[in-house]
């Protein structure tokens, strides 16, 4: 497969379209007319044929020498080994590329790669690295972002599960050893629950989780990736030895802390800003049989965070979180079936009296050997702690049911329709020291009071320590902060009360001086992206310049362009 940029009038490209040589034309960029009396759009030519440009555009009857000429004048040729079968100009690629998981807006790509190998990836990057005016690429996951995240106005979406999908081979394989550490290398388009599932059948597992695990690796690193495990083992960025990544300049380099160790940071909760991951390496630990899972309610806030904050300073523990409920929202939240039907009906008497109450969260692993302990272990856990009284519930569930706890929701949502609907989600890191003013003018403020809550609301602590300072990811400046999500979906078309509750909230924020990061952040000026970064900022725009100075990648972040 061939490759030329060419500048193409209006009026030629009409004829152009028409005719059969031209396999695929992909609209990259329009200027300003110049000369004056030519409206000149830059095209991506793709031919399957070795002619020069010239002669291509020659053997179109439609165009006039005059034309030509200045058609010509213009033309920049690069070449590239792309077969055209895997590079998509169907409506309904084009339109699945266009939306994500948050529904809220659509992009449009001028075409989707369906890469058969890494290969693809690469010459993909480098054809727009080396052309006269690159067109933009984004690596797109499973698209569980919220808000164009993995989109490309006008370029070209990576859908990054066809790697997967094309590959003769398993993408994870899964390396044990009694001696030194056990990891497993993955592809970055290789869903966790797939990696979860390769290394149980080793007796292994990952450390560190989200609580969906329907997600990309490669999604989830170029973020963080947290759960109730990041308290201990850190986000699943700080569980990475090693990473292929594509470079914004086309170029396939191995990453770890000791190799190129820039780029593995810079890639590290990177937005994916300056490379695509294509393998991660992911450090494993011998996997329980068991999960000991308990939730406790709390009437109090104060003590709820308090409790919360003591579980994630001692050792023990395997996951602790926690979440709000309203008294007109169901205990259970849509995410996973845990309290039983008699349980409900008391949670809901004691939410309707308080209006909201505060559901900790904790787990605690164990194998068969450990049947019989385990409750004692916990039992000394828990003591001192101050829920209210009778309101501790606990489940046994093997360590797979556990970790995929979410997939029962999410069938539930898709029967009943409610799942491919808007999300207008915002999450949020809050430091420790504002987490109770956060309370009062966020849970108590502006949420209970609109009365309107359609979705689950997490927060629970992180320990700061375990976040690693040269990597990408950005948290609040104290030794521990929380993470609140408001994970809440709408209507079709009623979706903007939601949005117009997210900018109450960050606007209350920014009054009451609240130090917000957002995670999976979204903003739409850069000095809003500035601020967000802090002094983090001047090293990310160096890395973005060193690795992808072009800014090809991962436009729909929009952190160097407004797409
Ligand atoms: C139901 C649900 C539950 C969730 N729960 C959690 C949770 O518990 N914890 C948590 O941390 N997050 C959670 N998330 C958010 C999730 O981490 C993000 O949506 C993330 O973007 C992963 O989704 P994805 O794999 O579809 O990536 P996409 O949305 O496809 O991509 C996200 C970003 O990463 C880039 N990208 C994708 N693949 C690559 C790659 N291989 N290399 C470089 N860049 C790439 C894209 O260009 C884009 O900018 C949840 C999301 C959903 C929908």
């Amino acid at each position: 497969m061939l490759g030329y940029n060419v500048w193409i009038t209006d009026t030629e490209i009409s004829s152009l379209q028409t005719q059969d040589l031209i396999p695929i034309l992909l609209k990259i960029n329009t200027l300003t007319p110049t000369p004056p009396s030519y409206h000149l759009t830059r095209y991506l030519l793709l031919s399957h044929t070795p002619h020069s440009p010239y002669l291509f555009l020659f053997s179109t009857r439609f165009i006039s020498s005059t034309t030509l000429m200045s058609t010509i004048g213009k033309l920049s040729p690069c070449t590239s080994l792309l077969p055209p079968e895997l590079l998509s100009l169907d409506p309904n690629a084009i339109s699945l590329a266009s939306s994500d998981y948050g529904k809220l807006i659509r992009v449009t790509p001028a075409a989707v790669l369906y890469p058969s190998s890494e290969d693809d990836i690469l010459s993909l990057v480098r054809f727009s690295y080396g052309s006269f005016v690159p067109f933009s690429i984004a690596a797109r996951g499973v698209g569980h972002s919220i808000r164009g995240q993995a989109m490309a106005h006008n370029g070209v979406v990576v859908d990054m599960r066809s790697l997967n999908n094309n590959s003769s081979g398993t993408r994870i394989r899964v390396y044990e050893s009694s001696s030194s550490t056990s990891y497993a290398d993955v592809g970055g388009e290789q869903l966790w629950i797939d990696v979860l599932r390769a290394t149980l059948k080793h007796g292994l597992t990952p450390l560190s989780w989200t609580d969906y695990l329907y997600l990309t690796v490669g999604g989830t690193l170029s973020n963080a990736g947290i759960s109730g495990q990041s308290f201990r083992h850190g986000p699943q960025i700080s569980n990475v030895y090693e990473m292929d990544v594509i470079t914004g300049r086309g170029e396939p380099v191995t990453c770890s802390k000791h190799i190129n160790s820039e780029l593995f940071y810079a890639v590290l909760g990177g937005l994916g800003q300056f490379g695509i991951i294509t393998r991660a390496r992911i450090a494993l630990e011998p996997a329980p049989n068991r999960v000991r899972w308990i939730r406790m309610l709390y009437d109090d806030f104060a003590t709820f965070t308090r409790d919360q904050e003591h579980l994630i300073s001692i050792i023990g523990l395997d996951y602790v979180e926690g979440s709000l409920i309203m008294y007109q929202s169901p205990a259970n939240n849509g995410r996973s079936s845990f309290f039983s039907p008699t349980d409900h009906s008391r949670i809901a008497s004691l939410a309707t009296e308080h209006g909201i109450i505060y559901c900790l969260e904790l787990a605690k692993y164990y194998d068969n050997f450990a049947v019989d302990t385990v409750s004692e272990e916990l039992h000394l856990l828990l003591q001192g702690l101050s829920f209210i009284p009778g309101f501790i519930f606990a489940k046994d569930v093997s360590y797979i049911d556990f970790l995929n706890r979410v997939r029962s929701g999410e069938l539930k949502l898709q029967s009943q329709g409610l799942w491919d609907v808007p999300h207008p989600w915002l999450n949020l890191f809050v430091p420790r020291s504002q987490i109770l003013d956060f309370d009062s003018g966020v849970f108590k403020g502006i949420i209970l009071k609109q009365n309107k809550t359609t979705g689950p609301i997490l927060v629970y602590p992180l320990n700061r320590n375990k976040w690693d300072d040269r990597m990408s990811a950005t948290t609040p400046d104290e030794d521990i902060f929380y993470t609140i999500g408001l994970l809440q979906s709408s209507g079709m078309h009623d979706w903007e009360y939601l949005e117009d509750q997210n900018k109450e909230i960050l606007q209350f924020c920014d009054k009451a001086g609240i130090k917000i990061k957002q995670y999976l952040p979204h903003y739409k000026t850069k000095g809003d992206w500035m601020n967000h970064f802090g002094p983090k900022w001047d090293k990310f725009q160096e890395r973005k310049i060193k690795f992808d100075p072009e800014a090809i990648l991962s436009p729909g972040q929009r952190i160097f362009t407004s797409f």
